[in-house]
């Protein structure tokens, strides 16, 4: 674990939270769990546990049982920001704001509303339809409201209302992979808020019908069951060859981010056939069809072919998923081709006495066929 004392670029208990005063934070290493982060906001205790391959997403998030409970409403959230930040100090800041917004709703929950209150909002609630109503919580505090877009995708916003509501607009939590704001007068409505939702629902049409199409008509390895705020798609090419894209929920037909996986003698003319093709990137066709075009190929399709096909499991410890990953590491012998989880293959290189380290690379030999290989840790991913 010797490099995991000095993670490059996560040296958050010295510098990097100037702006947050009251989430102070020290990492240091646990041996169990790879990577811990301990953090103190207010009176509360939280650790963020990494995994050994230090990938954010398969983080956990422990802390009191009190806190647990403050929280609770928000655990959906956490996990999608765990997902979707690109390090580990970016989710510290999405941290720390949901910890404000859960704090402030629990303090919230128990102020006594006016009656004006309930005859606002049952007012707001009929002006607005109750057959746009997905749900209502008993104390009148959560509502949630459904839409369906152009393309008749459903969707749902949940709005928290504190005491203050009308005069103070409520907490809205949307499944977007951009930030929701809405405007908000004293005057307004929920149907207001409604309104600004589905045109943020038409906004983002263009976005989800790029991710629709990939995710109807190719096998996407990762995430497997992608949220409407998810953003890449690592999408099957070959037997252990994928291409990760990140699609720009602003501008989803200009060329999205490409980052190749599998071995080296697959990923190198894939990589070179992009940059050159680059220039013929179409805005004006789908996403899914300019990649086809640009890399030259087809991808696997649904109809044809099983996920089994080109999904192979680990090597080393035999499974497909571990802690929601695929394989990601690949053997670059041709006639071996072995894929591995990160995590496994780390671990299995640390445990032979052949391998030797240096800096954030081991060096070691492929468990199945002894080619040489180099394991870079992801830390860039932190
Ligand atoms: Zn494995
Ligand atoms: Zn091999």
């Amino acid at each position: 674990m010797g490099f995991l004392a000095e993670p490059p670029g996560v040296r958050i208990g010295e510098c990097c939270f100037p702006a947050l005063r009251d989430l102070a934070a020290v990492p240091r290493v646990c041996p169990g769990s790879g990577f811990l982060l301990a953090c103190w906001a207010g009176d509360f205790h939280i650790r963020i546990l990494l995994p050994v391959d230090l990938q954010l997403k398969n983080a956990r998030i422990e802390c009191s049982w009190r806190l647990k409970k403050i929280l609770h409403g928000y655990r959906h959230i956490l996990k999608q920001r765990l997902h979707s930040c690109p390090d580990l100090v970016s989710f510290m800041v999405e941290l720390k704001t949901v910890l404000e917004i859960a704090l402030k709703n629990t303090q919230d929950l128990h102020i006594p509303r006016p009656p004006e209150y309930y005859s606002c909002l049952v007012r707001d609630l009929e002006i607005l339809g109750w057959n746009r109503v997905a749900y209502v919580d008993t104390g009148l505090t959560t509502v949630k409201l459904k839409a369906e877009d152009s393309c008749g995708r459903q969707h749902l916003i949940t709005l928290k209302l504190n005491a203050k509501y009308p005069t103070e607009p409520p907490d809205c939590l949307v499944d977007f992979p951009v930030p929701f704001a809405v405007s908000w007068m004293p005057q307004n409505s929920l149907i207001d808020i409604y309104n600004q939702f589905l045109a943020a629902l038409e906004s983002l049409k263009e976005f989800w019908d790029a991710l629709d199409e990939i995710d109807g008509k190719t096998w996407v390895l990762e995430p497997e069951n992608p949220t409407r705020s998810a953003t890449t798609r690592r999408i099957a090419i070959g037997n252990n060859v994928s291409v990760n894209v990140e699609v720009d929920p602003r501008h989803p037909n200009m060329l999205p981010e490409c980052y190749f996986l599998g071995a080296d003698h697959e990923v190198n003319p894939l990589r070179t056939k992009l940059n050159n093709n680059m220039h013929l990137w179409d805005p004006e066709i789908s996403l899914l069809q300019n990649l086809r075009e640009l890399l030259e190929i087809d991808f696997p399709s649904r109809a044809v072919l099983e996920k089994s096909d080109f999904a192979k499991d680990c090597g080393i410890c035999y499974a497909y998923r571990l802690d929601g990953s695929a394989p990601d590491q690949v053997c670059d012998d041709p006639r071996c081709g072995q894929p591995f989880h990160q995590a496994c293959l780390y671990e299995w290189l640390q445990g032979l006495p052949t391998s030797r380290q240096s800096f954030n690379v081991i060096f070691g030999e492929c468990p199945y066929c002894n080619k040489p290989l180099t394991l870079k840790s992801s830390m860039k991913k932190l």
